[in-house]
């Protein structure tokens, strides 16, 4: 999975910038809701960054619903099991075909 430098949601286009720690806090990464924006900490591992992405996409999709308190480990939770989907993930079904 690579990260995306920008996408939409609900019409709307965000940004994903990879960043200095100390823009971050130190922290993995962080999802501004005003400016659209995910920042990934650019210390991490690939693997790390792809899963902080995942995490940040959870922010900005509750946001897009209007969820702007939204819980923290619900975010973690689901973030963890998307993740465990799309690296799992094998072959396909093309329901299109014939
Ligand atoms: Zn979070």
């Amino acid at each position: 999975m690579k990260i995306p430098k920008r996408f939409e949601l609900a019409g709307n286009t965000w940004w994903v910038k990879i960043v200095p720690a100390d823009a971050v806090s130190h922290n993995y990464g962080k999802c501004a809701l005003h400016s659209r924006t995910i920042y990934i900490n650019e210390e991490e591992t690939p693997e790390q960054k792809r899963q902080t992405f995942i995490h940040e996409l959870g922010h900005a999709i509750c946001a897009t619903m209007g969820y702007q308190d939204h819980d923290e480990q619900i975010i973690e939770g689901v973030a963890q099991l998307v993740y465990q989907f799309m690296i799992t993930k094998r072959g396909k079904h093309d329901v299109d075909s014939d």
